[in-house]
């Protein structure tokens, strides 16, 4: 099976190995392994995954350098995996060019609803972004810039349109509060999270029904936002 795709897990926790083998091979994937960074790194160049799920802390040291020395050569996408309370390092990850991360434990579920959104985000890298966003009513068409919720218009300002923007774009994946910042505002205009907060507060009474029970733009506490990702079309 030519076409099955290769998931190189760097990973040094037993436990985690022996749950994401059997559960990801049940889908079609070829699974391997690497309990440290350094034998994460060999693996990646020569089984040339689809996709990497990179732990934090390795053995033989942090991931974040695993990261940033694959990052200088392969645009492959990378999933961190991290403890709950990591968020410093989650952020530096992101930064650092990871496409996402998932909190341990995590189910399979979580984890093939992450790795979909992170093939199709690599997969569209070099295209434009998807001209419609839909989900739960709420409709962005970033080609005619016109959002609509159930079928009415819906009035954003300049800069709330822009925040929304560039959530479409990242649809389905965590988008930090320092990439917001960056890509919604510019690097020259000065911004604080606190203001981004007061925005995306101001979105949500725009395009959720429930602002206060959001389905679409999620908090991703200590770290930033995420617009889920659309309907999955028929
Ligand atoms: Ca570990």
């Amino acid at each position: 099976m030519d076409d099955e795709k290769t998931l190189l897990v760097i990973e040094d926790e037993p436990a985690i190995l022996r749950f994401l083998r059997p559960s990801m091979e049940d889908m079609g994937w070829r699974v391997v392994e690497a309990t440290t960074g350094r034998m994460g790194l060999e693996l990646a160049s020569s089984k040339k995954p689809a996709v990497i799920l990179l732990d934090l802390g390795l053995p033989d040291g942090d991931g974040l350098d695993v990261l940033k020395t694959l990052r200088q050569w392969t645009s492959v996408p990378i999933l961190i995996i991290s403890a709950r309370g990591q968020e410093k390092d989650k952020i530096a990850g992101l930064d650092m060019g990871a496409d996402d991360y998932l909190t341990k434990p995590f189910g399979i579920a979580e984890l093939m609803a992450r790795l979909r959104v992170a093939l199709r985000h690599a997969e569209n890298r070099s295209e434009d972004a998807p001209p419609m966003y839909e989900r739960e009513g709420l409709k962005v068409d970033l080609v005619a810039r016109r959002v609509t919720l159930r079928k009415k218009d819906v009035r954003l300002s300049p800069q709330q349109y822009d925040l929304l923007a560039v959530l479409v774009r990242n649809a389905g994946r965590v988008v930090s509060h320092k990439q917001l910042m960056k890509e919604a505002w510019g690097e020259d205009r000065v911004v604080t999270p606190e203001s981004v907060r007061i925005f995306v507060h101001q979105l949500r009474h725009k395009i959720e029904p429930d602002p206060v029970r959001p389905r679409c733009l999620k908090t991703e506490p200590g770290v930033g936002y995420r617009l889920e990702a659309p309907d999955e079309k028929e």
